[in-house]
C-alpha cells in the first residue's frame, strides 16, 4: 500500500513514474492512477487530499491512498493538480483502518474516508492564513552597515527603512505586517517595498483565530474498589500488560462501579504515556460523565455532537499531537487520531446509537475491535445488557467474560413489578395509560419526597394491532413478527416478508370489538400526567422536545435539582443517569418495543426494561420499579423483572439460531427507494433475485427475506422496500452482493443502499 517499489522489475528510472491512487467521495468512486509532477513529489503523502482532474472538463477533489514506482505503460496518466493537505488528514494506520472498513461495510473507501475526518479538520475550521514576518540575510546586512549595495552604486538606506528592519530584528517573535505597521508607525505599502527588496522575508501559516480550553476542574481521589471492581480491573491491567489486543466484556449490573473500572485503567495507560478513548452513547455525553472523566485527568478531549466545527478542529489538532490523555465521545471519536493509543472502552455497548445510519454505516464496535487489533491494545466492553452479538462472541472464547454481579456499597436492584393491562382493562375503572397501581404508586413517592421517571418507549410508526382486553397482537403467519397496520389500505402487511392480510373486527383470540390500532405518544402522555397530579411539576424528554443544543443538559440540572418531580421520556431517559433520589420508575407499556417488525425487539426491551430499572435505588431511600404491561409472561419480560441475563439469553438464543438471525449469521439489509411504488418493488425484486442467483452459484448457504416494504415504507415521499439477506458466511454473502450490484442497471429515480449488520430495521 505504501512506498511499494516495484523489485521485481529492472527498469531504467526513466522508465519509472511516480503514481498516486486517488479515490472519491462521489462516483466515480475510482481507484483511479494520477502522475505526480517532479515539484509535489515531496509534499504528497497518502492520506492526504489533492485537486484532479476527472473526465473532461472536471476538477475534483480526492484522497490519495498511495504512492508508489510504476512503470510507465502505454497510456499517458493525466497529472495532479495540487495537493491540498501538506499534512495528510489521517495517518497510515487510519488509512489501513478505513480500507478494512470500505471492503467489510460494502463501501466505497473515498465515502469512508469523508466520513471519518469530520467536516471541521477537511475545512481547517477556526484557523486562518496569516503572514509573519522576518528579517532577511540580506536585511540583517543593511540594518549593520546602513548601506544598500544592490545597485551599480551602493546608497545610504533610508532612516526610516532602517527603523522598520531595526524593529522587525529586535521583535521577541515574528510579525504581522499589520502588527510591524503598528510598531514602526509606518504604511503596509512601505512593508510591501521593504518585502520587494527582500529585506524582509515573509511566511505563510495557518493559526487557529480562537482558543477553546476549557476550565480546569478539581481533582477528585480514585475511590478504594470493591472486590468484584478490583477483579474486573485485574482482568483488565492484565491484557494492558500483555501488550496484545484482547476484548474484555465487562457485565456488570446497573450501579455497579464500571465507570470507576475504566478510569483506573485508563491511568495505567496514562502512566505508560497511552492514550485512552472512551465512547459513550450520545445521549450520555451529560456534564456529569465530562465530569466525572475531566476531575480524574488532566487533559480530557470531549467530542459531542454539539461543538462547532472551530472546536472540532481543535480537539483532532490536540490529539494528533498527543496532548489530550483521555478522549471521551460519541460514536465517531473512535477514529480520534490519537498518536499512542493504549486502550479502547465503549461503555453501555448495546446501545444502538453506536451503528451509523449514513455512509459509511460502520458499528463503533466493530471498528473499535479492529482498531484494537491493529494497534495490539485492549478493548473493553462495558454493559448490564449486552447484545447478543457480544455475548455470544464472549461465549465462544473470542471475548473474555468478566462479571461484576452486585451494585456498590451493597446497594440492592430494585424490585420490579409487573403490572398486567388486561386485567386493568377488565376492571374499567382505568381510563388513559396510566393504570390505577401506577397511578396510586406515583402519588404515594411524590407524598414521600422522591422522584418518578416514567418511560414511553414509542417510535412513530409502532403501529401494531392489539386486543386491550387480552392483548392479542396480530403476528405475520411466516415470521412471526408483529404486523404493522396501514391506514390508508386498510391493511395488515409484515414489513420482512410482505404477508398481507385484513385487519380482524373482532379479536381472534377472545373475541373483544375494540381493538386498538394505534398508540400513545409521550405528548398525550404528559397531558395525562398533569391532569392526573396538577400539583407536580412534569418534564418531558424525547427527540421533539431536545432539539437544542444544551437542552438536554438543562433538563437533567432541573430534574437533579428536585425541582421537577416527573421525568418522563423515550429511550433516551432510561441511560446512564444516576440520580439517587429516584425512587419510583414506571414503564408505562412495555410492549411497545416488544411488537417492532424487529427480530430483537424481545433484545429491545429486555434492554429497555432492564437498564430503566437501574435509574432507580442508586440512593439511600431506595427504589421499584413497576412495568404496565400485556405480556407479563414474555419471556423478555420476565427475564427483565428478574434481573436474569442468563435466563434471557437462555430462551432467546435458541431463536436466533432457528431463525438463522444474528449473532449466529451476518445479515445484510438492502434498502431500495423510489418515486414510484411499482418500480421501486421491482428494482428490489430483481437485485434481491440476482443476488441470489450468485449465492446459489457459490453453494453459499443462505436466506433472503423480501423484498418487502420497510417498517416506514414511505419516507419523504419516497417508497422504500428492503431485503434482508443473512448467511453464516459472511465474506461470501459480501462478495456475492459487490458482485451482484456490479451488474444492476439502476433506473434514474430509483436508489438503493447497503446496511452491513443492520441494526434497524
Ligand atoms: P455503572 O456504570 O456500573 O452503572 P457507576 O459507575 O455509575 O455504575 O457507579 C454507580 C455509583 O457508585 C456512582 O455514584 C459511583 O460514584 C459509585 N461508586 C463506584 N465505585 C465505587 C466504590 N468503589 N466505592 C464507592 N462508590 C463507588
Ligand atoms: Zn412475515
Amino acid at each position: 500500500l505504501f512506498d511499494r517499489t516495484p523489485d521485481a522489475w529492472d527498469l531504467d528510472a526513466a522508465q519509472v513514474q511516480l503514481v498516486a491512487e486517488v479515490v472519491f467521495r462521489d462516483p466515480p468512486f475510482g481507484p483511479f492512477d494520477y502522475l505526480i509532477p517532479e515539484p509535489l513529489a515531496p509534499r504528497l503523502k497518502p492520506g492526504a487530499r489533492v485537486q484532479v482532474p476527472l473526465g473532461a472538463s472536471r476538477e475534483v477533489v480526492g484522497y490519495c491512498t498511495s504512492v508508489t514506482s510504476k512503470p510507465a505503460s502505454g497510456r499517458p496518466l493525466k497529472a495532479i493538480a495540487a495537493v491540498i493537505d501538506d499534512v495528510p488528514l489521517v495517518e497510515r494506520k487510519m488509512l489501513e483502518l478505513t480500507r478494512w472498513m470500505s471492503d467489510y461495510y460494502l463501501c466505497p473507501w473515498g465515502q469512508v474516508l469523508h466520513g471519518v475526518v469530520p467536516a471541521g479538520v477537511r475545512g481547517n475550521a477556526g484557523t486562518r492564513e496569516t503572514t509573519f514576518l522576518s528579517l532577511s540575510a540580506e536585511g540583517r546586512q543593511i540594518l549593520a552597515s546602513g548601506v544598500d549595495r544592490s545597485g551599480e552604486k551602493p546608497k545610504k538606506v533610508l532612516p526610516a527603512h532602517l527603523e522598520i528592519l531595526r524593529i522587525l530584528g529586535t521583535s521577541p517573535r515574528e510579525l504581522t505586517p499589520v502588527e510591524l505597521g503598528e510598531f514602526a508607525s509606518c504604511s503596509i505599502a512601505q512593508i510591501t517595498g521593504l518585502r520587494k527588496k527582500k529585506w524582509i522575508a515573509s511566511d505563510v501559516r495557518r493559526v487557529r483565530s480562537s482558543s477553546h480550553e476549557e476550565l480546569p476542574l478539581a481533582r477528585t481521589e480514585p475511590l478504594a474498589l470493591h472486590p468484584a471492581q478490583s477483579h474486573a480491573l485485574a482482568a483488565i491491567n492484565r491484557a494492558i500488560d500483555r501488550r496484545t489486543s484482547a476484548t474484555i466484556l465487562l457485565h456488570g449490573v446497573t450501579g455497579s462501579g464500571k465507570t470507576e473500572v475504566y478510569i483506573q485503567a485508563i491511568e495505567r495507560v496514562i502512566s505508560f504515556g497511552q492514550q485512552a478513548i472512551v465512547l459513550v452513547p450520545e445521549i450520555s455525553l451529560t456534564p456529569q460523565t465530562r465530569q466525572r472523566f475531566r476531575s480524574r485527568f488532566d487533559r480530557v478531549a470531549v467530542l459531542h455532537s454539539h461543538l462547532s466545527d472551530a472546536e472540532r478542529h481543535y480537539h483532532w489538532e490536540q490529539i494528533a499531537r498527543g496532548e489530550v490523555q483521555v478522549i471521551v465521545g460519541a460514536r465517531s471519536a473512535v477514529f480520534a487520531p490519537a498518536p499512542h493509543l493504549g486502550l479502547i472502552v465503549i461503555d453501555e455497548e448495546h446501545d444502538g446509537s453506536f451503528k451509523q445510519s449514513e455512509a459509511p454505516r460502520y458499528h463503533a464496535r466493530d471498528v473499535a475491535e479492529h482498531r484494537a487489533l491493529q494497534l495490539g491494545i485492549p478493548l473493553v466492553l462495558g454493559t448490564a445488557t449486552p447484545s447478543l452479538e457480544s455475548y455470544y462472541r464472549a461465549r465462544s472464547g473470542k471475548y473474555e467474560l468478566v462479571p461484576m454481579p452486585d451494585r456498590v456499597e451493597g446497594r440492592e436492584l430494585p424490585h420490579v413489578g409487573t403490572i398486567d393491562l388486561r386485567v386493568e382493562f377488565q376492571s374499567r375503572s382505568s381510563r388513559g395509560s396510566i393504570g390505577r397501581q401506577l397511578h396510586t404508586a406515583i402519588a404515594q413517592a411524590i407524598a414521600e419526597k422522591g422522584q418518578v421517571i416514567l418511560l414511553l418507549n414509542r417510535r412513530g410508526y409502532s403501529t401494531h394491532v392489539q386486543c386491550p382486553a387480552c392483548g392479542f397482537v396480530a403476528k405475520c403467519e411466516h415470521c412471526d413478527l408483529a404486523l404493522t397496520h396501514h391506514r390508508e389500505e386498510q391493511l395488515l402487511v409484515c414489513h420482512h416478508c410482505d404477508f398481507t392480510t385484513k385487519p380482524p373486527e373482532r379479536c381472534p383470540d377472545c373475541t373483544f370489538d375494540g381493538i386498538r390500532y394505534s398508540g400513545l405518544g409521550t405528548e398525550k402522555l404528559e397531558a395525562e400526567i398533569k391532569a392526573r397530579f396538577p400539583a407536580a411539576k412534569v418534564l418531558r424528554m424525547d427527540s421533539d422536545t431536545m432539539q437544542k443544543p444544551g437542552s438536554h443538559e438543562a433538563a437533567l440540572a432541573k430534574f437533579r435539582s428536585g425541582e421537577v418531580q416527573i421525568l418522563l421520556g423515550t429511550q433516551m431517559i432510561a441511560k446512564g443517569l444516576d440520580f439517587p433520589n429516584v425512587t419510583l420508575v414506571g414503564v408505562i407499556n412495555a410492549d411497545t418495543a416488544l411488537h417492532l417488525p424487529d427480530f430483537r425487539a424481545a433484545e429491545r426491551t429486555f434492554q429497555l426494561v432492564t437498564q430503566v430499572a437501574g435509574r432507580t435505588g442508586r440512593g439511600e431511600l431506595g427504589g421499584r420499579v413497576l412495568v404496565q404491561t400485556f405480556s407479563p409472561d414474555h419471556p423478555a419480560i420476565e427475564a427483565a423483572v428478574d434481573h436474569d441475563y442468563a435466563k434471557f439469553v437462555g430462551r432467546e438464543l435458541p431463536d436466533r439460531v432457528a431463525h438463522g438471525f444474528p449473532p449466529f449469521t451476518t445479515l445484510l439489509r438492502l434498502i431500495v427507494r423510489g418515486d414510484s411504488e411499482s418500480k421501486t418493488r421491482e428494482f428490489a425484486t430483481m437485485a434481491a433475485e440476482s443476488w441470489k442467483k450468485l449465492l446459489e452459484a457459490k453453494q453459499c448457504e443462505h436466506r433472503i427475506l423480501g423484498p418487502a416494504p420497510c417498517a416506514v415504507a414511505r419516507l419523504r415521499g419516497k417508497f422504500r422496500f428492503h431485503a434482508l439477506a443473512t448467511s453464516v458466511d459472511s465474506d461470501t454473502l459480501r462478495a456475492t452482493f459487490r458482485e451482484a450490484s456490479s451488474t444492476w442497471k439502476t433506473p434514474d429515480d430509483v436508489q438503493w443502499v447497503i446496511d452491513v449488520d443492520a441494526i434497524d430495521l
